[in-house]
């Protein structure tokens, strides 16, 4: 490497070469790598990188590993959803009060140290050494939002220097709150017989409010957006 590299540059800014490149945050996709290395660069230059060199940021991990595997929707076998339970190489709950801060936990027990939150139309439940995650296309998918949580995890332990943390619950939606905010025809098209039986599964979770195909529609747009907010799940 080096004959290749002096034919391009002086010999001495071989010296200066810092190789292997890329803040080592456990990434696989091409996208990530070019994450990653842009990422060192710019921990260089403002002169943050000492915090972040090669092991560092392992060694500061609070989740190390996990062994992930699919279970059918107990609920509803017959669902093309699945499940994931994911088992955790350490005990996470220190972490689990920042965590309810940075993703607006939708339940918490600090007692019992089980933390629920609402996040891209899964319900995930971390317990200290588990995670569970619902409504998952497959492996694949089921995969991806756990690297996706490892990742948050972790950077939120990192930081919970800076994070307030927060020990309460957000309040449960009444379904009359909901009601309101649905179209109300009852055309069943949602697959439970009334507006009201669909604003009731949707506290419950059982439900997701994009199952009401009337919703998606433009005039419903705004109607959208609130339930989205009352129900904490981040999307509309
Ligand atoms: S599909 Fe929408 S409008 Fe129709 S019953 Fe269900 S909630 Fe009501």
């Amino acid at each position: 490497m080096k004959e290749i590299f002096i034919k391009i540059a002086p010999e001495e800014a071989f010296l200066k070469l810092q190789a292997p490149i890329g803040l080592d945050i456990g990434v696989e996709t091409p996208g990530d790598i070019a994450i990653s290395i842009a990422a060192e660069i710019i921990a260089a230059k403002k002169g943050k990188l000492e915090g972040f060199k090669k092991g560092e940021w392992e060694d500061k991990m609070l989740l190390q590993n996990y062994t992930l595997r699919i279970v059918l929707a107990e609920c509803n076998p017959s669902s093309e959803k699945v499940n994931a339970l994911v088992e955790l190489s350490e005990d996470i709950s220190e972490v689990f009060p920042y965590l309810n801060t940075v993703l607006k936990g939708f339940q918490y027990s600090d007692k019992e140290k089980i933390l629920t939150v609402k996040r891209k139309g899964h319900l995930i439940t971390f317990r200290p050494r588990q995670i569970a995650i619902t409504k998952l296309e497959d492996d694949k998918e089921a995969r991806e939002v756990m690297e996706e949580l490892k990742q948050i995890v972790n950077e939120t332990y990192v930081n919970r220097g800076q994070i307030k943390p927060s020990y309460t619950s957000i309040p449960i939606p009444r379904p009359t709150d909901i009601y309101k905010l649905l179209p109300g025809t009852n055309c069943k098209k949602c697959g439970v017989p009334t507006c009201f039986a669909f604003a009731f599964k949707l506290t419950t979770n059982e439900l997701d409010w994009k199952q009401c195909p009337l919703l998606l529609t433009e005039e419903f747009e705004a109607n959208r957006l609130k339930l989205s907010e009352i129900l904490h799940d981040g999307e509309g």
